[in-house]
């Protein structure tokens, strides 16, 4: 028997080999340090940088014309940070250092995002309160606490409608853009009410819920607000059963699921008549669209979800960044503004597959499409929000050296004396036990899309996690994006800033004038004006209490 096998001589041999780790830890760490941040200048003539352009900043009070909403779903501050050193690392640097498009927005806050029903929520729940500004239930899109989880007769009178329709109300265009389905929980809060977020196609809600009048969340896409752009993918559950795909014809999973036998995608089109409405489903056909000269666009690229970036068919499917460019285009001609969800959809579906890569790379496409859509509008004008609807279980693992691919592993090893990657996850696909430990990883490639990530309790799915988000704001009034707020404060200050929805008491005087204006710090008016506006505030005050 060696001396291995007892304990002390094992925690003695583990404790030496930790010890050596660090020693060499430190000098590798040094070596791989950029050297000009040896030069305590660097870091000053920086922070005296970021100073000087804190101090010049104003507040931005003017009106906000457009509402771009940039939804990451499932993008925990985890997710940002591992993003962003993907994002350097994917560009040669180091990473830590990079600076995302979201990183520059200069308002930043947390938001709780716990539901009625659960300290961990879901997308559904979460969308209800982002999007509508009310908590409520798991499960449940567009409805009050009130509304049970599948219970259909709980649904009619608990209906609440989105800033996307406050947004269309006021006359402004909107849009929906999503790498996921268009019926997914995410985009479905903007224009749907469901008790169920699965109730995708009327194949989909049982018989009973149809009996009281619970309809699909697809046909809910033609029925509730009229939108001017829907993109993303979903189209099986457009069309009837028995439809083929027209991308895989000969796969009858991707057909239509419908059994009512209406084609949702030729009557949106038939209620068009007389606009220039187009229906996409490829990326020839997307190029082809013009922005100019098109009012509405329907463009599904999937028979159900998009596929993920590290997926994508260039020549068949667009990025996130090329959707969200062709919807700006469109929306903004609308001289009263517009509305935009964009969601990253899947980078929760990345991480609940335990699939770092693939989740980061999401979150990366993700942050590209938000650069393009600050290239497209302007500061003076757009509010743009950029927020996660909840966190996942990923952890971040001590101690790479700076660096360190962020898909890699960790330098030190566990007391099992075996390696560990720098991301894992609290539960899901990736726990396994062989001989009685941990699978070892040595010449495994971790950096592959399809490696999937270790996990301490076994879970076919990894779980959401339920600490704060953060929400990131630029542009009018954006300053109302601070400290930790609940979720459901979210659209009700976008709406504030955008003079839409219920409360514009603050907005009256520039009711009649052209966009952005500065309304909160308003031009001097005659006096009688000013008792009008008085009187109204006061009139509208006790009307919303
Ligand atoms: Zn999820």
């Amino acid at each position: 028997m060696t001396g291995l096998s007892h304990p002390s001589s094992i925690a003695m041999e583990t404790w030496l080999r930790s010890a050596v780790w660090l020693c060499l830890l430190v000098s590798v760490c040094h070596a791989a340090a950029p050297a000009e941040e040896e030069n305590p200048e660097f870091w000053r003539k920086q922070a005296r940088e970021v100073l000087q352009s804190a101090l010049k900043r104003k507040l931005n009070t003017n009106v906000a014309k457009n509402i771009v909403l940039f939804l990451g779903d499932g993008m925990g501050i985890t997710t940002m940070t591992a993003a962003r050193i993907l994002k350097g690392q994917l560009q040669n640097r180091t990473g830590e250092e990079t600076v995302m498009t979201m990183d520059t927005f200069p308002h930043v806050g947390l938001v709780k995002v716990y539901c009625v029903d659960f300290q961990i929520p879901d997308s559904a729940a979460t969308a209800t309160a982002y999007l509508c500004g009310v908590k409520s239930n798991l499960f449940t899109v567009g409805v009050n606490a009130a509304g049970r989880n599948g219970v259909c007769r709980t649904q009619k009178g608990n209906e609440v409608t989105s800033i996307l329709k406050w947004a269309k109300d006021a006359g402004k265009s909107v849009g929906i853009v999503t790498t996921t389905r268009v019926q997914h929980a995410t985009p479905a809060a903007s224009y749907a009410h469901s008790v169920n977020r699965k109730w995708y196609s009327d194949a989909d809600v049982p018989a009973p819920a149809k009996r009281e009048g619970c309809t699909d969340i697809a046909s809910q896409l033609l029925n509730n607000t009229d939108i001017d752009v829907i993109i993303g993918g979903g189209r099986k559950y457009m069309t009837p059963k028995g439809t083929r795909d027209p991308e895989y014809p000969t796969d009858l999973s991707a057909g239509g699921k419908r059994t009512d036998g209406r084609n949702l995608i030729s009557e949106w089109l038939r209620m068009k008549e007389g606009k220039v409405a187009r229906y996409v489903w490829n990326r020839t056909d997307f190029d082809a669209v013009d922005p100019a000269t098109t009012d509405y666009l329907m463009a599904l690229f999937e028979p159900g979800d998009m596929r993920f970036e590290v997926e994508r068919d260039p020549a068949m499917d667009p990025s996130i960044t090329e959707t969200t460019e062709k919807a700006i285009r469109i929306l903004r001609k609308n001289p009263k503004g517009f509305f935009l969800l964009v969601e990253g959809g899947r980078i929760d579906q990345g991480h609940h597959s335990s699939r770092a890569a693939v989740a980061l790379h999401e979150t990366v496409a993700f942050d590209n499409a938000i650069a393009r859509a600050l290239e497209l509008t302007s500061e003076d004008d757009t509010l743009t929000l950029v927020t996660a609807d909840h966190s996942h279980s990923l952890s971040f693992n001590g101690f790479p050296f700076r660096g360190n691919s962020i898909l890699g592993k960790s330098p030190l090893f566990g007391t099992d004396m075996l390696p560990y990657t720098t991301l894992m996850y609290g539960n899901g696909p990736g726990h396994k036990i062989v001989n009685n430990k941990r699978p070892d990883i040595r010449k495994v490639d971790t950096g592959s899309k399809d490696y999937v990530q270790q996990a301490a309790a076994p879970m076919t799915t990894e779980t959401h996690g339920g600490e704060d988000v953060a929400v990131m704001a630029r542009g009018p009034m954006s300053h109302l994006f601070h400290g930790i707020q609940e979720q459901s404060y979210i659209p009700y200050a976008l709406a504030y800033a955008a003079c839409i929805g219920q409360d514009q008491s603050h907005c009256v005087f520039q009711q009649s004038s052209v966009p952005t204006p500065t309304v909160f710090n308003s031009a001097p008016v005659p006096p009688f004006v000013h008792l009008t506006a008085v009187l109204l505030s006061v009139l509208l005050a006790a009307a919303l209490h």
